[in-house]
Parts: C-alpha cells; sequence; structure tokens
C-alpha cells in the first residue's frame, strides 16, 4: 500500500526544538505518522535559531507584516522568507502538510498578529511566514494543522486528498483514530 508522502512540523515529537526547548506530543499525529512517510522540517532552527530561544512573534508594522524578537528588537523577517521560499521549491514531490498551529512560522490561519507600535493584539487568525509562503505557492496543497484533528469532518477530507494523491485509501488510520476517541 502507498503511503502520502506528507511533511510535518519538526517539533510534533521528531525533535524538541520548540523555543522553549520541548516538543509536541499530539496522540492524533502520532497515529498518523504510522501511516505516512512524513518528512521534517523547522524553519525557526532552520534560520539558525537555538532551542530553547527567544519568542518571535508577526506583527504589522506600517501595514506589512513582519517577523519580530521582542527581546532582542531584531526582524527576521527576511531570513524566515528566504527559507521558506527555497525549502519549499526544494520539494520534488508531497501529498501534504501537517504543521503547528498558532506559530509565527508554521500556524496557518491561526497565528496571532499584533500591532507593532502598541503591541496590541489585532488578530488571532493570521498564518505564519513558512505557512504563508506555502500557501502562497500551493495554494490547493492539502494543509491542515493539529487541532483540526478534532473535527471529524476535517479529518477525513483532509485524510481523503492525501491518500487518493499517492493512490491509497486512509481507510486503516481512519478506523484507528476514530476508535481511539471512543
Ligand atoms: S512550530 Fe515550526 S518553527 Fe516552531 S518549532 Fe515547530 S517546526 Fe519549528
Amino acid at each position: 500500500m502507498p503511503k502520502p508522502v506528507v511533511y510535518i512540523s519538526r517539533c510534533f515529537g521528531i525533535r524538541r526544538c520548540r523555543y522553549d526547548g520541548d516538543w509536541i506530543i499530539d496522540d492524533n499525529i502520532e497515529t498518523v505518522k504510522k501511516y505516512i512517510d512524513f518528512r521534517d522540517f523547522c524553519p525557526e532552527t532552520g534560520i539558525g535559531f537555538p532551542s530553547p530561544r527567544e519568542k518571535i512573534r508577526v506583527v504589522c508594522r506600517n501595514g506589512v507584516q513582519e517577523l519580530f524578537q521582542p527581546a532582542t528588537g531584531k526582524f527576521f523577517t527576511e531570513e524566515m522568507v528566504r527559507f521558506s521560499t527555497d525549502f519549499i521549491n526544494s520539494i520534488s514531490r508531497f501529498d501534504g502538510f501537517i504543521l503547528k498551529g498558532k506559530s509565527p512560522s508554521c500556524g496557518v490561519k491561526n497565528t496571532k498578529l499584533y500591532d507593532f507600535a502598541t503591541g496590541e493584539l489585532i488578530s488571532a487568525g493570521a498564518s505564519g511566514f513558512f505557512a504563508a509562503t506555502l500557501l502562497d505557492h500551493f495554494p490547493d496543497a492539502p494543509v491542515i494543522t493539529e487541532k483540526s484533528f478534532e473535527d471529524t469532518t476535517e479529518t477525513v477530507l483532509f485524510l481523503d486528498k492525501i491518500f487518493k494523491n499517492c493512490g491509497g485509501t486512509p481507510q486503516a488510520l481512519l478506523t484507528e483514530l476514530f476508535s481511539r476517541k471512543r
């Protein structure tokens, strides 16, 4: 049975690469990983950040979104856009992406956006820089975050797409996912 090729955020139980030096163990993602051919990546360590590190955030400055690290006062927008573009251009085959929600790099339409001047929260529905670049390049790519696996319809839609892409079926995975939830 062919397995879909899925790129996933490295902090999903693969490496302790988060800002706080930790990783995320998510039961749904751990189950999904058994059924896919996963390739991991971490945009923040990709641009040279250590783990742990000072937090970064997406800010709006003069109407433009930037990646900012409040503790150092530095911007990392250019580095992140360059890394994301190079990485995405280097991918020759994929069936889908599973990204870490709410991250200033990997979040998909659930990342916090702050006003640079005031520090006030503008929106909790922005995307991280890597995710935004990915959606620009591949607007029809199946992309999901861990939160979406809590929703049956979103889970089925995503898994159907990625398995269809590679000529397989998600039935066994769906059975395991949903039997665990009972
Ligand atoms: S969310 Fe993305 S950038 Fe942040 S630690 Fe995970 S893989 Fe790295």
